[in-house]
């Protein structure tokens, strides 16, 4: 790193004697904020942030598999989000780190991806039955 380089170093946001955040914004100056009891964000950053974009987030759950290739792997982490300060502020579960980003879905939404993961996970056992018949094939 040059010397004109500083690093980004996230401050931690003051906790209040009431348990509030003072979270400084660009656009409300210093806001005091009540977290629910599933937010696990820290809201910290590394600079003031616009007020409609202080989120409340969860602490990630990921399936988790262990295999003999990999170990311990997490997949498919789901959290929940909200947007306290936007005209929607619903809560909203969230899958992380998909294809074309994090996929956003409230209780319909999120009951329908839980249906598809199950017919899915038939998938995988059925195309791990074939794997072992195009494996016993030979090459
Ligand atoms: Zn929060």
């Amino acid at each position: 790193m040059s010397g004109d380089e500083r690093p980004i170093v996230a401050r931690p946001v003051p906790r209040n004697a009431d348990g509030t955040l003072s979270v400084p914004t660009t656009d409300h100056g210093l806001l005091r904020l009540v977290c629910p009891s599933w937010c696990r964000d820290g809201h910290t950053a590394p600079a003031p942030v616009d007020k409609a974009d202080i989120c409340h987030r969860s602490e990630p759950v990921w399936a988790l598999s262990v295999t003999e290739e990999y170990g311990e792997a997490g997949h498919l982490p789901v959290s929940f989000l909200q947007f306290p300060f936007r005209a929607n502020n619903a809560v909203y579960l969230v899958l992380e780190d998909q294809p074309d980003g994090d996929l956003e879905f409230g209780p319909n939404g999120a009951r329908k991806v839980a249906e598809s993961l199950r017919a899915h996970a038939n998938v995988i056992d059925g195309m791990a039955v074939e794997l072992e018949q195009i494996r016993g094939a030979g090459r």
